[in-house]
C-alpha cells in the first residue's frame, strides 16, 4: 500500500504530525494521546502547516515540513484552513494540494459505515479539475480545466479493484460519460482494468444518479471509484449519511512513499478553541494509518472498536452529547486498556 508495510519493532517508524488550524491541534492532541498508549514505539514529530505556517513563515507548506513529510513513514494530518486567509494570495489550501501532489498520493480512501451501510469511496486525488490550468481572461471569463491521462485513471482503478478484492468484490465506477470527454476516457480505462479482475463485479454509474442512489439506498454500494471532484462531493454526502463529518476518516496513498492520513472535515472555525470538537474522525484516520502505512491490523481494529465504545459512552456535542474532546479521548484510551 503506501509506505511498504513495516511491522518490525526494531525499525524506528517516524510519523510526521501536522496539527494545522482551528480544531486541528485539539483533535491532533487526542490522536497523539491515543498513539502513545497504543503504539508507543512510533516516533511522533510535529511540523508547521496551513495558516499556522503562513503566519510563522509566509508559506503554507514550508520546505522543512515538506522534507520531513517526504522522509517520514506516514503523515498524520489534522485539518487546515482559516477564514482570515480566504481572500489572501497565499492560502492554506494551496499547501494541501501541493503536499498531495509532492507525495503523489493519488488514491484517497474514504470509508463510511453505519448500520447496514459499509462502503469505501476511492477518490482520485492528484488530477482532474483541481489540478488543471485555470485563470481569468481579460473579458472577465473564469475557467478551470479538467484533464486526465489514461495512466492516472489506470493506477487508481487498479487500487480500487485490489481493495474490492479485500471486501465484498463489488465496484461501482462513477463518471459523467454522457457529457465529459475525461469521463469517457475514465469509463474506457476502468473497463480495460476490469478484465484483469474477473472476480470483481463492476458497473458504471453517472454521477448524478450516484448521488441519488447514495442518498436513497447507500447499502447497495461496496467500493466506489471516481475522479477527484466527484469523489470530493460524493464522499461528503456519504459522510453525512453515516453519522456526520465528525466521524469520517480518510487515507491518501501513493505507490511507494508515505501516505497522508486525515479527517474529512475542515478546521471548523465556528467551534475552534472550545475543546468540544469530535476527535473520532481523526482517531479513525489514525487507525487507517496503523493499517495501511504499517500493516498493524490488530491495533487498527482495536482502535476502531475503542472509538465506537468511546462514542457510545462520551458523545461530543455534534452527536447530541456533552463530552469534551479530551473526555472522549479519555474514554477511547480506557476502552483500549
Ligand atoms: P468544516 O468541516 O470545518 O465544518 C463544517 C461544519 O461541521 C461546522 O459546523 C463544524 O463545526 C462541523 N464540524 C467539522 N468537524 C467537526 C468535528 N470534528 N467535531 C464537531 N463538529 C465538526 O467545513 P467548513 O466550515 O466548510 O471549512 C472550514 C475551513 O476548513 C475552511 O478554511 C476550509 O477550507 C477548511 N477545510 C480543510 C480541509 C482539510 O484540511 N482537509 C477539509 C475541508 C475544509
Amino acid at each position: 500500500m503506501s509506505a511498504s508495510p513495516v511491522a518490525s519493532s526494531q525499525t524506528s517508524l517516524r510519523v510526521v504530525c501536522l496539527p494545522g488550524d482551528g480544531i486541528g491541534p485539539e483533535v491532533m492532541a487526542a490522536a497523539q494521546r491515543v498513539l502513545r498508549e497504543l503504539a508507543p514505539d512510533l516516533e511522533l514529530e510535529e511540523r508547521l502547516f496551513g495558516a499556522a505556517a503562513i503566519r510563522a513563515t509566509g508559506t503554507s507548506l514550508p520546505e522543512e515540513t515538506l522534507a520531513a513529510c517526504r522522509s517520514a513513514d506516514a503523515v498524520l494530518k489534522a485539518p487546515i484552513g482559516d477564514p482570515e486567509f480566504d481572500a489572501a494570495d497565499v492560502r492554506p489550501e494551496q499547501g494541501m494540494l501541493q503536499l498531495r501532489a509532492e507525495l503523489d498520493v493519488y488514491a484517497n480512501l474514504r470509508p463510511a459505515s453505519l448500520g447496514g451501510v459499509d462502503l469505501l469511496i476511492v477518490r482520485e486525488l492528484v488530477g482532474g479539475l483541481y489540478f488543471g490550468a485555470r485563470g481569468v481572461r481579460e473579458d472577465g471569463t473564469a475557467f478551470d480545466t479538467c484533464e486526465y491521462h489514461p495512466s492516472q485513471v489506470e493506477r487508481v482503478a487498479r487500487r480500487a479493484f485490489e481493495l474490492a478484492r479485500t471486501r465484498r468484490r463489488r465496484l461501482t465506477s462513477v463518471d459523467k460519460a454522457n457529457v465529459l470527454e475525461t469521463s469517457r476516457l475514465w469509463r474506457r480505462v476502468v473497463g480495460e482494468v476490469a478484465r484483469e479482475y474477473p472476480d470483481v463485479a463492476v458497473d458504471d454509474m453517472l454521477v448524478d444518479n450516484a448521488a441519488m442512489q447514495l442518498a436513497s439506498d447507500p447499502a447497495q454500494f461496496d467500493v466506489i471509484v471516481t475522479e477527484n471532484m466527484f469523489g470530493d462531493i460524493l464522499s461528503d454526502l456519504a459522510a453525512a449519511m453515516t453519522g456526520g463529518l465528525g466521524l469520517a476518516p480518510s487515507a491518501s496513498l501513493s505507490d511507494d512513499g508515505p501516505g497522508i492520513f486525515e479527517p474529512v472535515h475542515g478546521s471548523a472555525p465556528d467551534i475552534a478553541g472550545r475543546g468540544v470538537a469530535n476527535p473520532a474522525a481523526m482517531l479513525r484516520s489514525t487507525a487507517l494509518m496503523l493499517e495501511h502505512a504499517f500493516g498493524r491490523l490488530e491495533e487498527a481494529r482495536a482502535l476502531e472498536v475503542a472509538v465506537d465504545v468511546g462514542l457510545q459512552k462520551r458523545p461530543t456535542p455534534d452527536l447530541g452529547g456533552n463530552a469534551t474532546t479530551a473526555e472522549l479521548a479519555d474514554a477511547v484510551v480506557e476502552a483500549l486498556s
